[in-house]
């Protein structure tokens, strides 16, 4: 995406003003690496010509980067030649409620001549944006953010307990405010299954808006942890046998005004193009894995009977399905109905995640797949020879598993062009390899503070 150079020059004299006169000195530029983690650069907010023109220099080593800051070694990829530049979308500045004196913006990464770098992430969202729309389709998601605070537990009691609000009350509601100052629509908080651990869930929008919110939350969430002398975790563990933290993905298909997910006379009211979308998603979950789980630590969270939807189906208001078909009330199925993919968690780039989503949706759109019936018990206590029957397994218990399944993913590799998917691939295998017959606790030890 390139900012509008029209009238950009008088478009960027009134976002500095405008930010000045906010108090605001620093603009935190950040992107996403292919381990989930997300950088930054800081530019002087005088410098936001400059910046809008010429970007900030970075080096394309970030793209091997792994969890622990070493490096994947792969010929012709990383290593210490080179440079890209960052351009923020100004249609994404925003002044951080939480941290004064700070404005953040998402990156777009460009190479030096100024074209569009294949490993940029917001790129691939925005082609699979493009390749929905020569459909006449688009995409509405959504995330939900799950977090633990250490180091003392704050809100200890019991699973979504009212009375752990007498003390994190306070602190949620500054998460809340501080949102909804930078623009987030909140739908809900709530204290969620252990002591110190919370969820807030954003509102549906575009999928390119849906993973910055997602970084802006997490953000800002770490930084009001901060104000309250606690430190926020997103890794998909934080003790080695707790409740993990979840990255749900929720998804609408639209054709114009028409939510795709109703309406229609496919399973569960979904139109045919609705119930294709989804079971293309469905088909390539184990490839979607090692994209939406993308660390060892990952795999140690995707137990059953979690919440986590660690089994290949789908059903309506199924916890326990990967892919959980949602169409709230009845008096406003047309406008919520949804599915929710419950795999994923937060150590993933949600760039890549939702890109990756519409990829596999649209192939479905393309083969006019269908979906299977419908599950609707946990299938961790099911008859074993059903779930045979019925085609359903276990997702990948391993990182190395869901990667030979994305190995083997042409649409996959063909959506995120060779470059991009070779160093997903690259990250995703020097991660196995660092984190291999690492005990649990090591494992989630050294991933707990990093996401
Ligand atoms: N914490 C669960 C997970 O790891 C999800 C709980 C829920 O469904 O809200 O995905
Ligand atoms: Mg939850």
């Amino acid at each position: 995406m390139s900012v509008d150079t029209t009238d950009g020059a008088a478009r960027v004299e009134r976002e500095m003003a405008l930010l000045s006169e906010a108090g605001v000195r620093l603009i935190a530029v950040s992107w996403v690496d292919n381990a989930g983690v997300s950088r930054v650069k800081g530019v002087p907010l005088g410098r936001l010509p400059q910046l809008v023109d010429r970007g900030v220099g970075m080096s394309p080593v970030f793209d091997m980067f792994l969890v622990d800051d070493s490096a994947a070694c792969v010929s012709g990829h990383g290593g210490p030649v080179g440079d890209l530049l960052l351009k923020p979308d100004l249609s994404r500045l925003t002044r951080l409620a939480a941290q004064p004196g700070w404005a953040w913006a998402p990156a777009n990464r460009y190479s030096q001549d100024g074209d569009a770098y294949p490993g940029c992430h917001r790129a691939f969202v925005n082609r699979m944006c493009e390749a929905a729309a020569v459909l006449g389709l688009s995409l509405q998601m959504g995330f939900e953010t799950e977090w633990n605070v250490g180091p003392r537990s704050l809100g200890g009691g019991p699973a979504y307990g009212l009375s752990r609000l007498s003390d994190a009350g306070g602190y949620l509601l500054d998460v809340v405010d501080a949102l909804t100052a930078q623009g987030v629509e909140v739908l809900q908080v709530h204290p969620e299954y252990e002591p110190g651990q919370y969820e807030v869930s954003t509102a549906a929008e575009s999928p390119l808006a849906a993973a910055d919110t997602a970084v802006l939350v997490r953000h800002t969430v770490r930084t009001v942890s901060h104000a309250h002398g606690l430190k926020a975790s997103f890794a998909p563990l934080t003790t080695p046998f707790g409740v993990g933290n979840g990255g749900h993905v929720h998804l609408s298909l639209w054709r114009g005004g028409e939510n795709l997910m109703q309406g229609g006379a496919g399973p569960r009211g979904m139109t045919a193009e609705g119930e294709s979308f989804l079971a293309g998603i469905l088909r390539a979950l184990p490839a979607l894995a090692a994209i939406g789980c993308p660390t060892p630590a990952s795999y140690l969270r995707l137990a059953p009977s979690a919440w986590a939807g660690v089994y290949r189906c789908w059903g309506w208001e199924n916890r326990e399905a990967a892919l959980r078909f949602v169409t709230g009330p009845a008096n406003a199925a047309s406008a919520c109905a949804n599915a929710e993919l419950k795999c994923f968690d937060q150590a993933a780039n949600p760039y890549l995640v939702v890109g990756s989503v519409i990829a596999a949706g649209l192939a479905g759109c393309d083969e006019a797949l269908r979906l299977p019936e419908e599950f609707s018990h946990d299938p961790a206590h099911a008859d074993p020879g059903e779930l045979r029957r019925r085609g359903i397994e276990r997702l990948p218990t391993s990182l190395e598993e869901a990667v030979r399944h994305l190995e083997d993913s042409a649409v996959l590799r063909k959506a995120m062009g060779d470059h991009l998917f070779e160093t997903v691939l690259a990250v995703r295998g020097a991660e196995s390899l660092l984190f291999a017959d690492r005990p649990r606790a090591e494992t989630v030890e050294a991933t707990r503070w990093r996401y």
